[in-house]
């Protein structure tokens, strides 16, 4: 029964080469687990572990510091999943958010018609069969739910397919309420939601994930200027910010036929992923498109008189948007690396070393208090000082295994630092800080600990 119910709902192609190692490292270690495994998991849905929550939530407070905080043009919300329905006849995503499917004439499995490589793939485990498909047809790709609980007072809804439309529709209140000028930038991070054939790659495709977009409200004809200083900005973040080696990362410039409904140039990011290279964040210009529609729709008024020459338009809008899982994902791809044991012979494994070279402001641990001995001469300080490290970092500790076990974990989930309390401790109340990166150790005093540690992380 278990198992039906696994294979019935697992359309998942086989992980690409290079992949497995991570999907292994991420369930072994507190990362990302099959969703709902218990019950026989249900396809491309993952569980992010304590660990993966706490990289998910590093990245997204990297993304809010650099894309809200640091930016006096830029500002937050948090709107809901659930919208009013008309939000999205006016977006033109009940209309347009569409993938084309088509379905095998044996099976009657639909897949997207414009992905050969699964048609082709299909059409293989028919064995021989001439398969043969009908005709294109567009199913919507938003989630539909219904609100309230009497059948016939139910009411249509969708999840949201996208975070922006909030930031088309409070356009006027963050205006006022902020008494902001143009140009301004609303910003939000949030779940959303795709009800799309095509899934798989681990956490890259989902029917569920997290986006953090920007809108940045401009007047027309700033629109060019305003999408390439965005789009220097984007880049920035993913070499300078995140520490994404520079040759995984490039930009393509979509072309004209490939444009999504409401964009008038978009370009996205694309990262070396073991199964090829794929988008991991746009930049669009979605012109006037959405805030016309609301106003034509809604009958609000969403235009923006300029103070100075008291003219009157409607807004362009840019907007810079990132998947969140997708950059999580690039980002342990990125880490990773193997080396032969490194770690003294008395611990010699045979098998390669793992470690994370995460960046530091990245790495959910940032630093393992170990002590040398289950003794309580040693457990005793070593919790004293835990309790200390704790209030400023996120931190772990580990009594169990030969120390160069214990500094190994930490080398495979990237905790940049590890304190080891040893004998010598008791007498010179000092500790040893041990660098992922360099292995380098040094002695340190328990009372400059702390400040050691804040120059370094
Ligand atoms: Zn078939």
């Amino acid at each position: 029964m278990k198992n039906n119910q696994k294979n019935k709902n697992s359309k998942v192609g086989p992980l690409s080469n290079g992949m497995e190692k991570i999907v292994s490292l991420a369930k072994r270690r507190g990362f990302i687990f099959p969703g709902s495994e218990i019950y026989g998991g249900l396809a491309n849905s993952w569980d992010y572990g304590p660990l993966g929550a706490e990289l998910i939530n590093n990245i997204s407070n990297l993304w809010w510091k650099k894309f809200v905080q640091q930016r006096s043009d830029v500002v937050g919300l948090r709107g809901p999943i659930i919208m009013n329905p008309k939000v999205w006849e006016a977006s033109g995503h009940v209309k347009n958010f569409t993938d084309p499917l088509v379905e095998c004439k044996i099976c009657h499995i639909r897949l997207r018609a414009d992905k050969q490589t699964e048609l082709k793939d299909h059409a293989e485990t028919h064995k021989g069969k001439e398969v043969t498909w009908t005709d294109p047809k567009n199913f919507n790709t938003l989630f539909e739910t219904y609100i309230g609980t009497v059948e016939d007072s139910k009411l249509k809804a969708y999840l949201r397919g996208e975070t922006a439309q909030t930031m088309f529709t409070d356009f006027k209140l963050v205006l006022e309420s902020m008494r902001k000028k143009l140009p301004l930038g609303i910003a939000q991070i949030g779940k959303a939601f795709r009800n799309e054939i095509t899934t798989g790659n681990f956490i890259f495709r989902t029917k569920e994930f997290t986006i953090a977009e920007l809108e940045y409200f401009i007047a027309p004809g700033e629109d060019d200027k305003a999408f390439e200083e965005w789009l220097e900005y984007q880049q920035n973040f993913f070499v300078s910010d995140l520490g994404l080696k520079k040759e995984n990362i490039k930009i393509v410039e979509l072309p004209k036929d490939g444009l999504a409904h409401y964009s008038k140039r978009t370009v996205d990011t694309y990262y070396n992923f073991p199964f090829g290279w794929d988008e991991v964040a746009g930049i669009a210009n979605r012109t006037d498109y959405d805030l016309k529609n609301h106003i034509e729709l809604s009958g609000a008024n969403l235009s923006y008189k300029d103070p100075v020459s008291e003219k009157e338009f409607v807004p362009y809008v840019i907007e810079p948007t990132f998947g969140l899982d997708r950059i999580m994902l690039a980002v342990l791809l990125d880490a990773y690396s193997e080396s032969e044991a490194r770690s003294g012979k008395e611990d010699a494994v045979h098998e390669n070393e793992i470690t994370l070279r995460l960046p530091k402001q990245l790495a959910p641990i940032k630093i393992a208090v170990l002590p040398l001995s289950k003794k309580e001469e040693l457990t005793q300080p070593a919790l004293e000082i835990l309790n200390n490290l704790q209030k400023n970092w996120m931190c772990q500790y580990d009594e169990t295994g030969s120390i160069g076990k214990r500094y190994r974990r930490q080398d495979e989930i990237g905790t940049p630092y590890c304190v080891t309390v040893d004998f010598e401790t008791i007498n010179d109340q000092a500790v040893t800080v041990r660098d992922r990166d360099t292995m380098k150790q040094e002695r340190i005093k328990i009372s400059e600990l702390v400040v050691y540690l804040k120059a370094l992380l």
